[in-house]
């Protein structure tokens, strides 16, 4: 592996891990100071609801703050190569890898609008007042809503029709690899049906999320990261 490539994966698993183990409060923090590197003033914050950073592109990709896991606990986190869990406690892979694999992928080059969700665990509560602030969507150009916050390696999922016939007709699955999944909400479902823009919800790496038996794999976040980046280049 290149010294580029090994550099590359320390600050993923670095941030991942500051990320699992920070509370609502501090990824608010955390998320802000990383945004204001490379969006400045297309940053826009209602504390403990959501974080939206606008680019100039036609993607914006979408993630959760919240997690299940009580955060007054002390969480111990246990590594094994590239497997992560916690010790009997939930992790929080849901959805700190997504958060971590949006901030992971914004470079001077790469910058999709963002949108970091809280609550979506209690209601999808950020998303609503996100909804609530904006009558209409802060980007035109927007015309896809990419979540990451889905279990397993390569699940690809539409809540609504409009998703689901844009998903199929530009042949979303074949081109990158993920398998057409049903689920039941997430915050991309308010999304799309308030502002008519279609919306997939990929897999982020975690497994048996909400339990002790929680666990995350970077190589599948790597692959998934890899595949979201081809994406971007491909939509722009
Ligand atoms: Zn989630």
């Amino acid at each position: 592996m290149k010294l580029n490539a090994v550099k590359k994966k320390e600050n993923t698993s670095k941030l991942l891990k500051k990320l699992l183990l920070s509370n609502e409060n501090q990824v608010f923090d955390l998320v802000l100071s990383y945004l204001s590197k490379y969006y400045r003033h297309q940053i826009y914050c209602r504390r403990n609801h959501y974080i939206y950073a606008r680019g100039n592109w036609h993607i914006c990709l979408v993630s959760h703050i919240d997690t299940v896991r009580d955060e007054r606990m002390e969480l111990n986190i246990i590594e094994d190569g590239d497997i992560i869990y916690a010790r009997d406690d939930i992790l929080g892979g849901d959805d700190r890898m997504g958060v971590c694999m949006m901030l992971d992928l914004i470079t001077d080059e790469n910058k999709p609008d963002l949108l970091f969700c809280n609550g979506e665990e209690r209601g999808c509560t950020g998303v609503r007042k996100f909804i609530e602030d904006f009558y209409y969507f802060p980007s035109e150009k927007v015309s896809l809503f990419i979540e990451l916050d889905r279990r397993g390696e390569n699940d690809a999922v539409t809540y609504n029709e409009i998703s689901r016939i844009f998903i199929r007709e530009c042949g979303f699955c074949g081109k990158y690899g993920f398998t057409d999944q049903a689920g039941s909400s997430s915050d991309i479902y308010y999304l799309t049906e308030y502002y008519c823009i279609p919306s997939v919800n990929l897999s982020a790496g975690f497994f048996n999320e909400h339990s002790t038996e929680e666990y995350i794999d970077l190589e599948i976040y790597r692959t998934v990261k890899e595949k979201v980046k081809l994406i971007l280049r491909d939509w722009g």
